[in-house]
Protein backbone atom coordinates (compact mmCIF):
# COMPACT_ATOMS: atom_id res chain seq x y z
CA UNK A 1 0.00 0.00 0.00
CA UNK A 2 1.14 3.62 -0.72
CA UNK A 3 1.62 5.68 2.10
CA UNK A 4 0.35 9.41 1.49
CA UNK A 5 1.91 12.60 3.45
CA UNK A 6 0.44 13.81 5.87
CA UNK A 7 -0.04 16.64 4.98
CA UNK A 8 -1.59 15.71 1.08
CA UNK A 9 -5.56 15.25 1.28
CA UNK A 10 -5.64 11.10 0.05
CA UNK A 11 -6.23 11.14 -3.62
CA UNK A 12 -5.94 8.21 -6.12
CA UNK A 13 -6.61 8.33 -10.34
CA UNK A 14 -9.45 8.00 -11.70
CA UNK A 15 -10.49 4.90 -13.34
CA UNK A 16 -14.30 4.44 -15.66
CA UNK A 17 -16.77 1.57 -16.86
CA UNK A 18 -19.81 1.81 -18.90
CA UNK A 19 -21.15 3.65 -21.42
CA UNK A 20 -19.28 6.60 -23.09
CA UNK A 21 -20.97 6.86 -25.73
CA UNK A 22 -22.74 9.97 -24.63
CA UNK A 23 -25.03 10.96 -27.49
CA UNK A 24 -26.94 7.58 -27.84
CA UNK A 25 -26.40 6.46 -24.06
CA UNK A 26 -29.58 5.13 -23.19
CA UNK A 27 -31.33 5.61 -26.68
CA UNK A 28 -32.95 2.41 -28.60
CA UNK A 29 -30.59 3.43 -32.10
CA UNK A 30 -27.52 3.52 -29.66
CA UNK A 31 -24.44 2.73 -31.69
CA UNK A 32 -22.70 -0.47 -30.87
CA UNK A 33 -19.21 0.30 -31.13
CA UNK A 34 -16.19 0.53 -29.00
CA UNK A 35 -17.45 2.75 -26.37
CA UNK A 36 -18.68 0.50 -23.69
CA UNK A 37 -15.89 -0.39 -21.19
CA UNK A 38 -17.41 -4.14 -19.62
CA UNK A 39 -14.44 -3.45 -16.80
CA UNK A 40 -12.79 -0.21 -15.15
CA UNK A 41 -9.78 1.20 -17.11
CA UNK A 42 -7.61 4.42 -16.39
CA UNK A 43 -9.27 7.37 -17.92
CA UNK A 44 -6.38 8.34 -20.13
CA UNK A 45 -7.53 12.00 -19.97
CA UNK A 46 -7.14 12.82 -16.47
CA UNK A 47 -4.37 9.61 -15.80
CA UNK A 48 -2.03 12.25 -14.28
CA UNK A 49 -4.04 14.15 -12.66
CA UNK A 50 -4.68 13.54 -9.08
CA UNK A 51 -7.82 13.21 -7.92
CA UNK A 52 -9.62 13.68 -4.53
CA UNK A 53 -13.36 13.24 -5.61
CA UNK A 54 -15.43 11.39 -7.28
CA UNK A 55 -18.80 13.32 -9.06
CA UNK A 56 -21.32 11.60 -10.72
CA UNK A 57 -25.09 10.96 -10.81
CA UNK A 58 -27.76 8.66 -10.58
CA UNK A 59 -29.29 10.08 -13.33
CA UNK A 60 -26.75 12.35 -14.67
CA UNK A 61 -25.25 11.35 -18.27
CA UNK A 62 -21.89 12.94 -17.34
CA UNK A 63 -19.16 12.90 -14.79
CA UNK A 64 -16.67 14.92 -12.68
CA UNK A 65 -13.60 15.01 -10.58
CA UNK A 66 -12.76 17.18 -8.16
CA UNK A 67 -8.16 17.31 -7.85
CA UNK A 68 -5.37 18.33 -5.29
CA UNK A 69 -5.77 21.53 -6.74
CA UNK A 70 -9.51 22.23 -6.64
CA UNK A 71 -10.55 22.30 -10.15
CA UNK A 72 -13.60 20.01 -11.40
CA UNK A 73 -13.15 17.83 -14.61
CA UNK A 74 -16.23 16.75 -16.61
CA UNK A 75 -16.51 14.26 -19.36
CA UNK A 76 -19.72 13.37 -20.93
CA UNK A 77 -23.57 15.11 -22.13
CA UNK A 78 -23.12 18.50 -19.64
CA UNK A 79 -26.15 20.49 -18.98
CA UNK A 80 -23.76 23.23 -19.52
CA UNK A 81 -20.28 24.09 -20.50
CA UNK A 82 -19.89 21.49 -22.86
CA UNK A 83 -19.50 22.73 -26.42
CA UNK A 84 -22.96 24.04 -28.18
CA UNK A 85 -21.50 22.21 -31.35
CA UNK A 86 -21.07 19.10 -30.06
CA UNK A 87 -24.72 19.03 -28.57
CA UNK A 88 -23.13 19.50 -25.24
CA UNK A 89 -20.62 16.52 -25.27
CA UNK A 90 -17.43 16.83 -24.06
CA UNK A 91 -15.46 13.77 -25.19
CA UNK A 92 -13.54 11.51 -22.75
CA UNK A 93 -10.11 12.48 -24.56
CA UNK A 94 -11.01 16.06 -23.48
CA UNK A 95 -12.59 16.46 -20.12
CA UNK A 96 -13.31 20.72 -19.21
CA UNK A 97 -11.77 21.95 -16.89
CA UNK A 98 -13.39 24.23 -14.03
CA UNK A 99 -11.54 26.60 -11.86
CA UNK A 100 -12.95 28.42 -9.34
CA UNK A 101 -11.04 31.22 -11.00
CA UNK A 102 -13.23 31.11 -13.67
CA UNK A 103 -16.37 32.06 -11.90
CA UNK A 104 -14.22 35.18 -10.41
CA UNK A 105 -13.23 33.88 -6.69
CA UNK A 106 -10.25 34.64 -5.30
CA UNK A 107 -7.07 32.63 -5.40
CA UNK A 108 -7.04 30.33 -2.62
CA UNK A 109 -10.25 28.89 -2.80
CA UNK A 110 -11.03 25.47 -4.30
CA UNK A 111 -14.19 23.65 -5.09
CA UNK A 112 -14.54 21.12 -2.49
CA UNK A 113 -17.80 19.18 -3.64
CA UNK A 114 -20.74 19.39 -5.68
CA UNK A 115 -23.89 17.22 -6.82
CA UNK A 116 -24.56 16.00 -10.63
CA UNK A 117 -28.24 16.56 -11.61
CA UNK A 118 -29.89 15.11 -14.98
CA UNK A 119 -30.00 18.66 -16.43
CA UNK A 120 -28.34 20.58 -13.41
CA UNK A 121 -24.59 20.83 -12.17
CA UNK A 122 -23.85 22.09 -8.81
CA UNK A 123 -20.19 22.85 -7.21
CA UNK A 124 -19.42 24.14 -3.51
CA UNK A 125 -16.54 26.28 -2.98
CA UNK A 126 -14.40 26.16 -0.07
CA UNK A 127 -15.99 28.96 1.46
CA UNK A 128 -19.00 27.16 1.49
CA UNK A 129 -21.44 28.98 -1.25
CA UNK A 130 -22.91 26.50 -4.22
CA UNK A 131 -23.03 27.41 -7.18
CA UNK A 132 -25.39 25.90 -10.18
CA UNK A 133 -25.71 26.25 -13.91
CA UNK A 134 -28.18 23.89 -16.62
CA UNK A 135 -31.88 23.83 -16.19
CA UNK A 136 -33.99 25.75 -13.88
CA UNK A 137 -37.41 25.58 -15.19
CA UNK A 138 -38.75 24.66 -11.96
CA UNK A 139 -36.46 26.93 -10.45
CA UNK A 140 -34.24 23.48 -9.47
CA UNK A 141 -31.11 25.08 -8.90
CA UNK A 142 -31.83 27.28 -6.75
CA UNK A 143 -32.00 30.31 -8.52
CA UNK A 144 -34.87 32.57 -9.63
CA UNK A 145 -36.84 30.60 -12.24
CA UNK A 146 -35.49 30.96 -16.05
CA UNK A 147 -35.14 28.46 -18.33
CA UNK A 148 -31.93 27.61 -18.65
CA UNK A 149 -28.53 29.01 -16.55
CA UNK A 150 -25.41 28.57 -19.04
CA UNK A 151 -22.68 29.45 -16.25
CA UNK A 152 -22.26 28.99 -12.74
CA UNK A 153 -24.15 31.23 -10.89
CA UNK A 154 -23.57 31.67 -6.82
CA UNK A 155 -27.13 30.10 -5.60
CA UNK A 156 -28.55 32.62 -2.49
CA UNK A 157 -30.15 30.99 -0.17
CA UNK A 158 -32.07 31.50 2.38
CA UNK A 159 -29.56 30.14 4.86
CA UNK A 160 -27.79 32.24 7.12
CA UNK A 161 -25.16 34.22 5.98
CA UNK A 162 -22.61 32.37 8.09
CA UNK A 163 -23.60 28.80 6.87
CA UNK A 164 -21.83 26.99 4.99
CA UNK A 165 -23.23 24.23 2.42
CA UNK A 166 -21.39 21.06 2.95
CA UNK A 167 -23.76 19.04 0.50
CA UNK A 168 -25.76 19.28 -2.05
CA UNK A 169 -28.10 16.48 -3.56
CA UNK A 170 -30.13 16.51 -6.94
CA UNK A 171 -33.39 15.06 -7.95
CA UNK A 172 -34.57 15.25 -11.37
CA UNK A 173 -36.41 18.56 -10.65
CA UNK A 174 -35.13 19.14 -6.84
CA UNK A 175 -32.28 19.85 -5.26
CA UNK A 176 -31.08 19.36 -1.39
CA UNK A 177 -29.00 21.72 0.01
CA UNK A 178 -27.21 21.12 3.36
CA UNK A 179 -25.77 23.58 5.34
CA UNK A 180 -22.92 22.76 8.22
CA UNK A 181 -25.26 23.86 10.78
CA UNK A 182 -26.98 20.68 9.63
CA UNK A 183 -29.91 22.22 8.55
CA UNK A 184 -31.88 21.23 5.01
CA UNK A 185 -33.08 23.14 1.95
CA UNK A 186 -34.86 22.39 -0.98
CA UNK A 187 -35.80 23.90 -4.24
CA UNK A 188 -37.27 22.80 -7.43
CA UNK A 189 -40.73 20.56 -8.00
CA UNK A 190 -42.79 19.72 -4.85
CA UNK A 191 -44.62 17.34 -6.96
CA UNK A 192 -44.46 14.47 -5.18
CA UNK A 193 -43.57 16.51 -1.88
CA UNK A 194 -39.99 15.73 -2.50
CA UNK A 195 -39.11 19.15 -0.79
CA UNK A 196 -40.03 17.84 2.56
CA UNK A 197 -41.83 22.14 2.90
CA UNK A 198 -45.32 20.49 3.71
CA UNK A 199 -46.35 20.94 0.39
CA UNK A 200 -47.39 19.03 -2.72
CA UNK A 201 -49.48 21.49 -3.91
CA UNK A 202 -50.78 18.89 -6.95
CA UNK A 203 -53.62 20.16 -8.80
CA UNK A 204 -55.40 18.19 -11.81
CA UNK A 205 -55.51 20.66 -14.55
CA UNK A 206 -56.96 18.40 -17.49
CA UNK A 207 -56.79 15.77 -18.69
CA UNK A 208 -53.17 13.60 -16.82
CA UNK A 209 -51.54 17.04 -16.98
CA UNK A 210 -50.62 18.52 -13.11
CA UNK A 211 -49.35 21.49 -12.14
CA UNK A 212 -47.41 21.93 -8.78
CA UNK A 213 -45.73 25.09 -6.55
CA UNK A 214 -42.07 25.85 -7.33
CA UNK A 215 -40.03 26.60 -4.44
CA UNK A 216 -37.47 29.64 -5.38
CA UNK A 217 -35.16 30.31 -3.64
CA UNK A 218 -34.83 27.52 -1.26
CA UNK A 219 -37.07 26.68 1.19
CA UNK A 220 -35.98 24.54 4.70
CA UNK A 221 -36.99 21.45 4.61
CA UNK A 222 -39.10 20.23 7.99
CA UNK A 223 -36.09 19.20 9.49
CA UNK A 224 -35.07 21.93 11.67
CA UNK A 225 -34.45 20.27 15.14
CA UNK A 226 -32.68 17.84 13.61
CA UNK A 227 -29.10 17.83 12.96
CA UNK A 228 -28.51 16.51 9.56
CA UNK A 229 -25.18 14.94 8.76
CA UNK A 230 -25.88 13.74 5.10
CA UNK A 231 -28.53 13.78 2.31
CA UNK A 232 -29.78 12.15 -0.20
CA UNK A 233 -32.29 12.49 -3.70
CA UNK A 234 -33.28 9.76 -5.51
CA UNK A 235 -35.04 11.29 -9.11
CA UNK A 236 -38.62 12.39 -6.64
CA UNK A 237 -37.49 11.08 -3.47
CA UNK A 238 -35.81 12.13 -0.81
CA UNK A 239 -33.53 10.97 2.28
CA UNK A 240 -31.33 12.64 5.26
CA UNK A 241 -29.40 10.76 8.02
CA UNK A 242 -29.15 12.73 11.32
CA UNK A 243 -26.64 12.83 13.81
CA UNK A 244 -27.92 10.20 15.70
CA UNK A 245 -28.20 7.54 12.82
CA UNK A 246 -31.71 8.23 12.18
CA UNK A 247 -32.75 8.18 8.44
CA UNK A 248 -35.72 10.38 7.34
CA UNK A 249 -37.31 10.06 4.39
CA UNK A 250 -39.94 12.00 1.97
CA UNK A 251 -41.27 12.62 -1.48
CA UNK A 252 -42.71 9.76 -3.70
CA UNK A 253 -43.22 6.78 -2.28
CA UNK A 254 -43.63 4.47 -5.21
CA UNK A 255 -42.24 0.95 -4.91
CA UNK A 256 -42.03 1.72 -0.93
CA UNK A 257 -38.96 3.20 -1.89
CA UNK A 258 -38.71 5.08 1.35
CA UNK A 259 -39.00 2.34 3.36
CA UNK A 260 -42.03 3.35 4.86
CA UNK A 261 -44.15 0.28 4.84
CA UNK A 262 -46.66 1.50 1.95
CA UNK A 263 -46.82 3.70 -1.50
CA UNK A 264 -48.36 6.77 -0.10
CA UNK A 265 -45.82 9.58 -1.23
CA UNK A 266 -44.66 11.27 1.86
CA UNK A 267 -45.43 14.84 1.05
CA UNK A 268 -46.33 16.65 4.49
CA UNK A 269 -43.24 15.85 6.42
CA UNK A 270 -39.98 14.25 6.45
CA UNK A 271 -40.79 10.60 8.68
CA UNK A 272 -38.46 8.64 10.39
CA UNK A 273 -37.81 5.61 8.01
CA UNK A 274 -37.34 1.95 9.64
CA UNK A 275 -34.47 1.21 12.14
CA UNK A 276 -31.56 -0.37 9.96
CA UNK A 277 -28.28 -2.03 11.09
CA UNK A 278 -25.61 0.08 11.19
CA UNK A 279 -22.63 -0.21 9.27
CA UNK A 280 -24.47 -2.62 6.84
CA UNK A 281 -26.28 -2.00 3.22
CA UNK A 282 -29.90 -1.47 3.42
CA UNK A 283 -32.25 -1.14 0.88
CA UNK A 284 -36.05 -0.42 -0.10
CA UNK A 285 -38.00 0.02 -3.04
CA UNK A 286 -37.80 -2.24 -6.27
CA UNK A 287 -34.09 -3.13 -6.96
CA UNK A 288 -34.11 -5.64 -9.24
CA UNK A 289 -36.85 -6.77 -12.28
CA UNK A 290 -38.40 -10.45 -10.83
CA UNK A 291 -38.31 -12.17 -7.41
CA UNK A 292 -38.60 -10.54 -3.76
CA UNK A 293 -37.00 -7.03 -4.14
CA UNK A 294 -39.25 -6.38 -7.03
CA UNK A 295 -42.19 -4.50 -8.59
CA UNK A 296 -44.07 -7.36 -7.60
CA UNK A 297 -43.02 -7.60 -4.10
CA UNK A 298 -40.93 -4.22 -3.10
CA UNK A 299 -38.96 -4.13 0.06
CA UNK A 300 -40.99 -1.84 1.79
CA UNK A 301 -39.15 -1.57 4.84
CA UNK A 302 -35.27 -0.99 4.43
CA UNK A 303 -33.51 -4.65 4.81
CA UNK A 304 -30.61 -6.40 4.37
CA UNK A 305 -29.44 -8.47 1.42
CA UNK A 306 -28.61 -12.29 2.08
CA UNK A 307 -25.80 -12.21 -0.34
CA UNK A 308 -23.68 -9.49 1.84
CA UNK A 309 -24.10 -11.33 4.73
CA UNK A 310 -22.17 -9.40 7.29
CA UNK A 311 -19.97 -7.79 5.01
CA UNK A 312 -19.14 -4.11 6.78
CA UNK A 313 -19.68 -1.66 4.36
CA UNK A 314 -16.71 1.41 4.61
CA UNK A 315 -18.38 3.05 1.05
CA UNK A 316 -21.78 3.30 -0.94
CA UNK A 317 -22.57 3.93 -4.21
CA UNK A 318 -25.51 4.02 -6.54
CA UNK A 319 -25.57 4.55 -10.01
CA UNK A 320 -28.79 4.25 -12.33
CA UNK A 321 -29.39 1.12 -12.34
CA UNK A 322 -26.74 0.07 -10.28
CA UNK A 323 -25.13 -0.57 -6.79
CA UNK A 324 -21.87 -0.96 -5.46
CA UNK A 325 -20.22 -1.03 -1.99
CA UNK A 326 -16.52 -1.45 -0.66
CA UNK A 327 -16.00 -3.57 2.27
CA UNK A 328 -12.61 -4.48 4.05
CA UNK A 329 -10.30 -7.38 3.39
CA UNK A 330 -7.74 -8.91 5.19
CA UNK A 331 -4.55 -7.30 5.30
CA UNK A 332 -5.61 -3.66 4.83
CA UNK A 333 -7.05 -4.46 1.20
CA UNK A 334 -10.92 -3.50 -0.19
CA UNK A 335 -13.06 -5.25 -1.93
CA UNK A 336 -15.09 -3.87 -4.73
CA UNK A 337 -18.47 -5.38 -5.31
CA UNK A 338 -21.26 -3.96 -7.76
CA UNK A 339 -24.80 -5.28 -8.71
CA UNK A 340 -27.53 -4.13 -10.55
CA UNK A 341 -30.30 -5.15 -13.14
CA UNK A 342 -30.51 -3.81 -16.57
CA UNK A 343 -27.36 -2.41 -16.57
CA UNK A 344 -26.31 -2.35 -20.39
CA UNK A 345 -22.85 -1.46 -21.18
CA UNK A 346 -20.65 -2.47 -18.30
CA UNK A 347 -21.36 -0.63 -15.65
CA UNK A 348 -20.48 -2.50 -13.28
CA UNK A 349 -17.26 -3.24 -14.28
CA UNK A 350 -17.14 -7.16 -13.87
CA UNK A 351 -15.20 -8.19 -17.06
CA UNK A 352 -15.78 -8.93 -20.65
CA UNK A 353 -16.47 -12.55 -19.62
CA UNK A 354 -19.22 -12.09 -16.99
CA UNK A 355 -22.79 -10.59 -17.44
CA UNK A 356 -23.24 -6.86 -17.90
CA UNK A 357 -25.87 -7.45 -15.22
CA UNK A 358 -26.50 -9.09 -12.13
CA UNK A 359 -29.49 -9.21 -9.57
CA UNK A 360 -26.69 -10.87 -7.21
CA UNK A 361 -23.99 -8.90 -5.65
CA UNK A 362 -20.68 -10.18 -7.07
CA UNK A 363 -16.70 -9.12 -6.88
CA UNK A 364 -15.53 -7.01 -9.56
CA UNK A 365 -12.76 -9.08 -10.39
CA UNK A 366 -10.79 -6.36 -12.08
CA UNK A 367 -10.59 -4.70 -9.58
CA UNK A 368 -8.64 -7.37 -7.23
CA UNK A 369 -6.04 -5.71 -5.93
CA UNK A 370 -6.69 -2.56 -6.62
CA UNK A 371 -6.96 -0.07 -3.56
CA UNK A 372 -10.49 1.56 -4.36
CA UNK A 373 -10.94 4.48 -2.43
CA UNK A 374 -14.33 5.59 -3.80
CA UNK A 375 -17.02 4.62 -5.91
CA UNK A 376 -19.16 7.01 -8.22
CA UNK A 377 -22.36 5.68 -9.65
CA UNK A 378 -23.36 7.68 -13.14
CA UNK A 379 -26.52 6.83 -15.13
CA UNK A 380 -24.47 4.69 -17.46
CA UNK A 381 -21.31 4.32 -16.72
CA UNK A 382 -19.06 4.50 -13.21
CA UNK A 383 -15.84 6.25 -11.79
CA UNK A 384 -13.53 4.58 -9.68
CA UNK A 385 -10.59 6.28 -7.45
CA UNK A 386 -7.83 4.18 -7.00
CA UNK A 387 -4.65 4.81 -5.25
CA UNK A 388 -1.53 4.25 -7.31
CA UNK A 389 0.11 0.50 -6.67
CA UNK A 390 1.33 -2.28 -9.18
CA UNK A 391 -1.99 -3.64 -9.41
CA UNK A 392 -3.16 -0.33 -10.89
CA UNK A 393 -0.17 0.14 -13.43
CA UNK A 394 -1.22 -3.01 -14.40
CA UNK A 395 -4.92 -1.78 -15.39
CA UNK A 396 -5.47 -0.87 -19.10
CA UNK A 397 -5.94 2.76 -19.90
CA UNK A 398 -8.85 4.17 -21.92
CA UNK A 399 -7.87 4.66 -25.02
CA UNK A 400 -6.20 1.51 -25.00
CA UNK A 401 -3.76 3.10 -27.82
CA UNK A 402 -2.68 6.33 -28.17
CA UNK A 403 -0.13 7.40 -31.23
CA UNK A 404 3.09 7.99 -29.77
CA UNK A 405 6.97 8.20 -31.09
CA UNK A 406 9.37 5.21 -31.31
CA UNK A 407 12.40 7.19 -30.18
CA UNK A 408 13.60 8.50 -27.33
CA UNK A 409 11.88 12.13 -27.22
CA UNK A 410 15.07 13.91 -26.41
CA UNK A 411 17.82 12.20 -28.05
CA UNK A 412 15.91 10.83 -30.90
CA UNK A 413 17.65 7.34 -30.66
CA UNK A 414 16.46 3.86 -30.50
CA UNK A 415 19.44 2.17 -29.07
CA UNK A 416 19.36 -1.34 -28.66
CA UNK A 417 20.90 -1.60 -25.16
CA UNK A 418 19.35 1.24 -23.82
CA UNK A 419 15.59 0.66 -22.56
CA UNK A 420 12.88 3.16 -22.94
CA UNK A 421 10.96 4.75 -20.27
CA UNK A 422 7.33 4.93 -21.43
CA UNK A 423 5.14 7.83 -20.01
CA UNK A 424 2.02 6.24 -18.23
CA UNK A 425 -0.47 9.05 -20.72
CA UNK A 426 0.96 9.78 -23.48
CA UNK A 427 2.80 6.97 -24.06
CA UNK A 428 6.13 8.77 -25.71
CA UNK A 429 9.43 7.16 -24.91
CA UNK A 430 12.34 8.69 -23.08
CA UNK A 431 16.33 7.63 -21.74
CA UNK A 432 16.04 7.84 -18.50
CA UNK A 433 19.52 8.46 -18.74
CA UNK A 434 18.34 11.98 -21.41
CA UNK A 435 15.48 12.84 -18.98
CA UNK A 436 16.41 16.17 -16.86
CA UNK A 437 17.37 15.73 -13.85
CA UNK A 438 18.40 11.80 -15.67
CA UNK A 439 17.19 8.79 -14.11
CA UNK A 440 19.77 6.01 -13.03
CA UNK A 441 16.92 3.78 -13.84
CA UNK A 442 13.44 2.55 -15.09
CA UNK A 443 11.41 3.55 -11.91
CA UNK A 444 8.84 1.49 -10.46
CA UNK A 445 5.52 1.87 -10.83
CA UNK A 446 3.52 4.98 -12.01
CA UNK A 447 5.66 7.25 -14.38
CA UNK A 448 4.43 10.56 -16.52
CA UNK A 449 7.27 12.31 -18.63
CA UNK A 450 7.65 15.95 -17.76
CA UNK A 451 5.35 17.36 -20.22
CA UNK A 452 2.20 15.24 -18.46
CA UNK A 453 3.89 15.95 -15.00
CA UNK A 454 3.30 19.39 -15.48
CA UNK A 455 0.35 19.70 -16.95
CA UNK A 456 -1.25 17.29 -14.44
CA UNK A 457 -0.68 19.45 -11.72
CA UNK A 458 -1.36 23.02 -12.95
CA UNK A 459 -5.30 21.43 -15.16
CA UNK A 460 -7.52 24.00 -15.50
CA UNK A 461 -6.16 26.54 -12.94
CA UNK A 462 -4.69 29.04 -15.63
CA UNK A 463 -7.66 28.72 -17.65
CA UNK A 464 -9.88 31.51 -18.39
CA UNK A 465 -13.74 30.39 -19.12
CA UNK A 466 -15.42 34.18 -19.64
CA UNK A 467 -13.21 35.88 -21.75
CA UNK A 468 -15.77 35.29 -24.63
CA UNK A 469 -18.63 35.20 -23.42
CA UNK A 470 -18.47 38.20 -20.64
CA UNK A 471 -21.01 38.20 -18.02
CA UNK A 472 -23.34 36.78 -20.67
CA UNK A 473 -26.56 37.31 -17.94
CA UNK A 474 -29.27 34.49 -18.07
CA UNK A 475 -32.74 35.11 -18.57
CA UNK A 476 -34.77 35.70 -15.62
CA UNK A 477 -38.12 34.96 -15.49
CA UNK A 478 -39.32 37.67 -13.40
CA UNK A 479 -41.73 36.38 -10.76
CA UNK A 480 -39.84 34.88 -7.81
CA UNK A 481 -42.88 32.66 -6.35
CA UNK A 482 -45.35 31.24 -9.14
CA UNK A 483 -47.56 27.92 -10.00
CA UNK A 484 -45.22 26.22 -12.98
CA UNK A 485 -47.01 24.40 -15.23
CA UNK A 486 -45.62 20.87 -16.55
CA UNK A 487 -46.77 17.79 -17.61
CA UNK A 488 -46.05 14.58 -15.32
CA UNK A 489 -42.43 14.06 -14.86
CA UNK A 490 -41.26 11.94 -17.08
CA UNK A 491 -44.20 11.62 -19.75
CA UNK A 492 -45.89 8.88 -17.07
CA UNK A 493 -42.67 6.73 -18.47
CA UNK A 494 -40.64 5.18 -15.69
CA UNK A 495 -37.10 6.72 -15.69
CA UNK A 496 -34.31 4.03 -15.89
CA UNK A 497 -32.90 5.50 -12.43
CA UNK A 498 -36.58 3.46 -10.95
ZN1 LIG B 1 17.31 9.60 -25.36
ZN1 LIG C 1 3.38 12.01 -21.13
Amino acid sequence: MTTTDSTEPVWGRVLIAGGLDWATNGTKGRRQDDLDLSQPHILRSLSHVKVTKLLAGCGANYVGAIDINGVAHFIGKMPAYGPSANKGIVSYDTPVHISTKSVGLPAGTTWVGGGLGRAGIFLIDSKGDVWAAGNNVVGQLGLPLSPDVPRLTKVKGPWARSAKIIQVATGNTFTLFLTDAGQVYAAGSSEHGQLGNGSTSERIVKGNKLAWDVQTPPLQAALEDKKIVQIAAGSQHSLALDDYGNVYAWGYAGYARLGLGDQKDQGSAPVKSTAARPGMFNIAGKWKITGDGSSGSPYTTFKQLDELGGCKVTKTAVGGCTHFITTPLFGGKTQSIGWGQGALYGELGFGPNIGKSSTKPQAIQPLEGIDVVDIAGGLFCTLFLARPNDALSELDRFPVQVESATDCLVCHKDLPDDPLLECERCDEPYHPGCLDPPLADIPEGQWFCPKCEKEGNELGLNDEYFDEEEDAPYEEVPVVKRRAESETQNGGKKPRSE
